[in-house]
């Protein structure tokens, strides 16, 4: 797909890109231009399947009809009037929101990283007034490889050296522990522990699929402490595993879920995060809060974008052809992959160390087609959106073969 004519509109945008923009990304040199369910389009006319769907947020596939007439049709109507009135789409995207996780009330911000520090507030304030914890003594576990978004809170307690490296001093109140290990876990746990903040599948990490047992462990650790379990379902949840929501896998219910990215199906920045009226009733006016949280567009959108989710059986299909689709990575004969992982749609192809990094795989994929963002440097991630048929798993596979094989 490279033999284009005219690479210059490629470099053009680029050049125009690196020029005055902040260097805080290295992407792929593709610039798109239009997209329609899982394919996009560069300015250069070349045709790619998506196999990122921007990490989850497009899991309704880009453009969705329905999601883009809900945007279109508010923003038309009112778009936004502040927290300080109140509008026609917000109690309805409750109660919706309501019915589809069983929690008692929800509380919506924009992105991921907001819902996380919403999470982290409410476990907080529940800690001081109601588990009775002393001022400035809660602690949150969390966990190594975690990635909960760049606020400077957030990134305070990474793992990873480059996104803490040169913005201390950090926020106070968090202990890593190592992933996947429950044990451990047990033994961190005292009386000031407010909660325990975890992701049911570490994706940035490299699609790390936690031992079985290991989310029903932590939920009886939490209960058995009093303290609470915040599950960050923005990438995992909204059925990228095959399940409406990854907890589902085993069985358990958190006491706060924080979503985002697919909860607008890509058409804006909507999150949540719902808990039940115990946890809920910590925040009184004032404690929280968002300019653009809850406004009519977001409403609308998230509306439309879990109505889609459901009525179109994206969740199915994600376990169903996400199956498929692993089931045929592994049959995959390469002296490159060490090892193949996921659930649902959400794959993690593992490179051996000798193959020398994920991203010469994913420049050699782009000029086939297929649209693919390598992780943690050996690891090419596989995460179309929800819609795609057999045939074109088919069609990726076919070229993600020829790649791993030449
Ligand atoms: C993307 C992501 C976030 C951060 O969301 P933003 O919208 O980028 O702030 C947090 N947690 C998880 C698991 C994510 O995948």
């Amino acid at each position: 797909m490279t033999e284009t004519t005219d690479l210059s509109k490629t470099a053009a945008f680029i050049a125009l890109e690196d020029e005055a923009g902040a260097h805080n990304y290295q992407p792929l040199d593709v610039v798109i231009e239009r997209a329609e369910g899982v394919w996009v389009w560069d300015v250069d006319g070349n045709k790619y399947l998506d196999c990122l769907a921007a990490y989850s947020a497009v899991n309704q596939g880009h453009c969705h009809p329905r999601i883009v007439e809900a945007l279109v049709a508010q923003s038309r109507r009112v778009a936004l009037v502040s927290r300080a009135f109140r509008n026609d789409q917000l109690g309805p995207f409750y109660q919706e929101l309501k019915r589809l996780t069983g929690f008692d009330r929800v509380l919506p911000m924009n992105t991921g990283a907001e819902a996380v520090e919403t999470a982290i507030k409410v476990a907080r304030k529940w800690a001081y007034k109601v588990k009775g914890v002393a001022e400035d003594e809660a602690e949150i576990l969390v966990f190594s490889d975690n990635f909960h978004g760049r606020t400077t809170t957030i990134v305070g307690f990474s793992t990873e050296e480059q996104y803490r490296d040169g913005f201390g001093p950090f926020t106070p109140g968090f202990t890593v522990l190592p992933y996947g290990d429950a044990n451990t876990v047990a033994r961190a746990m005292h009386a000031n522990v407010a909660a325990i903040l975890v992701k049911p599948i570490q994706g940035e990490a490299g699609i790390i699929v936690p031992p079985e047992g290991f989310l029903r462990r932590l939920r009886q650790i939490a209960t058995e402490h009093n303290a609470l379990l915040l599950l960050d379902e923005i990438q995992s949840g909204l059925g990228r595993t095959g399940k409406m929501w990854a907890y589902e896998h085993e069985g358990i219910r958190p006491d706060v879920l924080i979503m985002g990215k697919a909860l607008s199906g890509g058409l804006y920045p909507v999150s949540a995060i719902v808990a039940d009226e115990e946890v809920m009733s910590v925040f009184h006016p004032g404690d929280h809060g968002s300019t653009y949280g809850g406004n009519p567009v977001a409403a609308a959108v998230g509306r439309a974008a879990l109505k889609a989710l459901v009525e179109e059986g994206m969740v199915e299909n994600s376990a169903r052809l996400g199956a498929y689709l692993l089931e045929r990575l592994r049959a995959i004969d390469s002296p490159h992959v060490a090892e193949v992982r996921g659930r649902g749609l959400w794959i993690g192809i593992e490179l051996v160390p000798a193959a020398g990094g994920a991203r010469r795989f994913c420049e050699a994929l782009q000029d086939l087609g297929v649209l693919c963002k390598e992780t943690h440097d050996h690891v090419i991630r596989v995460a179309p959106p929800l819609t795609i048929t057999r045939d074109e798993v088919d069609w990726a596979v076919e070229r993600i073969e020829r790649v791993l094989t030449s």
